[in-house]
């Protein structure tokens, strides 16, 4: 039996997570902020902590900071209890059962990684422009999507499998265009064009090369954001059971 400290946004998934917990024969104490679960956690030792990906106060990331940068609970194992923002389906209580279980199991000398129910996903941004690239990394952060950024299409077209590209046409080695057309074939990653040119040319030989959307500089981040779950939930493959 472990006793878990959970933060958590409302008392709907508090009452999932306990009844999961329960069901296992642990006991847990429920907080609303990360603050509130830091503290806990500092107090009561507790065997694992419990923490949505964006709390009212905190993010998971400034959670775990918290809780590594404090002897007392840096070795305490962390479950980040998500929703995948592209389709906003709870996690299945099933996956969180396996997650806390995975977290307890006992791995002598191993440093315990942050367990992630759902993984966080990635985006792989290609943008040459520094001064976009890192406000969006940001505003997407916000929004729960890690991002991987490049600044070129060569690094685009070698990069680890994403699961979205958002895609500058403007590139300095190979036109964006190229870079779609190239990562079409070989991967069936959706792509979202980013684009400074309002050249309707451009947008139409896009699409035809299999790009998803497109977006015409500037845009706002809500917009890219919606436009990310739309493509998400387009070409989602088939939910694991
Ligand atoms: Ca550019």
């Amino acid at each position: 039996m472990a006793f878990v400290v959970a933060a958590l946004n409302t008392a709907e998934t508090g009452q999932l997570v306990k009844a999961v917990l329960a069901g296992e024969g642990h006991s847990c104490a429920i907080f609303g902020t990360g603050e509130a679960a830091v503290a806990e956690a500092l107090a009561g030792a507790p065997d694992l902590v419990i923490i949505e990906r964006h709390l009212v106060d905190m993010s998971a990331a400034q959670v775990v900071e918290a809780m590594r940068s404090e002897p007392s609970t840096a070795g305490i194992p962390i479950v980040i209890h998500g929703r995948t923002d592209a389709d906003d389906v709870p996690v299945l209580s099933a996956s969180l059962r396996e997650a806390v279980a995975t977290a307890l199991t006992p791995a002598p000398g191993m440093v315990r990684a942050a367990q992630t129910m759902d993984p966080v996903p990635k985006v792989l941004l290609v943008e040459d422009d520094a001064s976009i690239a890192e406000p969006l990394i940001d505003g997407l952060a916000r929004y729960g999507f890690a991002v991987d950024w490049v600044a070129t299409g060569a690094a685009a077209l070698s990069a680890p499998p994403a699961a979205m590209v958002l895609l500058d046409l403007g590139l300095p080695d190979i036109d964006g265009l190229e870079v779609c057309r190239q990562l079409r074939r070989t991967r069936d990653v959706p792509v979202i064009m980013l684009t400074a040119r309002g050249d309707e040319c451009d947008r139409v030989v896009g699409l035809e090369l299999g790009a998803d959307d497109y977006l015409a500089k500037p845009f706002s981040l809500r917009e890219l954001v919606a436009r990310m779950r739309a493509v998400g939930r387009r070409t989602r493959p088939t939910p694991a059971a």
